[in-house]
């Protein structure tokens, strides 16, 4: 089943002569359950991608269609629910909000729509997480690895059908490193959720399904490594 279509995406920033093209007509498909790495040189279009697929960033021209819904005719509202829904974000520096609890910052998404927490399901995400004992700690008492593992609950919680990580690993140690994609790699596959992820790292792009590589903001590769 094909989970999300994009159809001839262009992103252009700014106007006149410093507009840049930061995506060129790209268009691809990616099936239900499929594990996606996007690679490619620094600036040569993956962030605006994601964020494209992500609901947070309008194309200039094409359509981003996921789970039949064609994401940028919905108005701001709607889009932002849709967002919390169906889309997991997972970044780099993990986004985090200090102030409020491991718990707290895993279940947000969930009270933003006026959501009761399902214990067993939360329980189940933190335990896969290794979170358990530390539930009432805050962002900051935790170590790179523990607060990406948080990210990852808090893009769970919500059931997603597509999880999309930005350089999830890009400020964590080797172990660490593999810790996370083992993680995500593991929810891919009990969740057979899709799981898009843009890396640098050659040695998890080569655990993905299938790798796309960006330059200058068009296809330049598209290859299944894992049918
Ligand atoms: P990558 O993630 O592959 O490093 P980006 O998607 O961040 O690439 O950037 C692609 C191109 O778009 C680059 O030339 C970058 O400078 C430009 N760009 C990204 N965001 C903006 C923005 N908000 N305003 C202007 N140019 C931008
Ligand atoms: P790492 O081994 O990943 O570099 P740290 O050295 O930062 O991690 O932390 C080691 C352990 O100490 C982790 O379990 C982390 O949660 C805990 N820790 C770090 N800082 C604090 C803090 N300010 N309060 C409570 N626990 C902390």
């Amino acid at each position: 089943m094909e989970i999300l279509k994009i159809e001839h995406l262009s992103k252009i920033y700014g106007k006149g002569e410093m507009a840049v093209k930061a995506l060129d007509n790209v268009s691809f498909s990616v099936q239900k359950g499929e594990f996606v790495a996007i690679i490619g040189p620094s600036g040569s279009g993956k962030s605006t991608l994601l964020h494209m697929l992500g609901g947070v960033d309008r194309p200039t021209y094409g359509k981003v269609i996921i789970d039949n819904t064609d994401i940028y005719s919905l108005d701001e509202t709607a889009l932002a629910v849709f967002r919390r829904r169906q889309i997991g974000l997972i970044y780099q520096f993990y986004n985090l909000i200090p102030v409020l609890t491991v718990e707290e910052n895993i279940t947000l998404p969930l009270l933003l729509d006026q959501h009761k927490v399902d214990m067993k399901q939360l329980k189940e995400i933190v335990d896969a997480l290794k979170l358990s004992d530390r539930l009432n700690h805050l962002p900051n008492q935790l170590s790179g690895g523990q607060q990406q593992r948080v990210s990852i609950g808090r893009a769970l919680i919500n059931n997603p059908s597509i999880i999309l990580a930005d350089e999830p690993t890009g400020n964590l140690d080797s172990k660490n490193s593999s810790e996370i994609i083992a993680l995500l790699k593991m929810f891919n596959k009990m969740l057979n959720q899709t799981l898009i992820v843009i890396t640098h790292d050659e040695r998890i792009a080569l655990q993905a399904d299938r790798v796309i590589s960006i330059e200058d903001g068009r296809i330049a590769k598209d290859e299944v490594i894992r049918p």
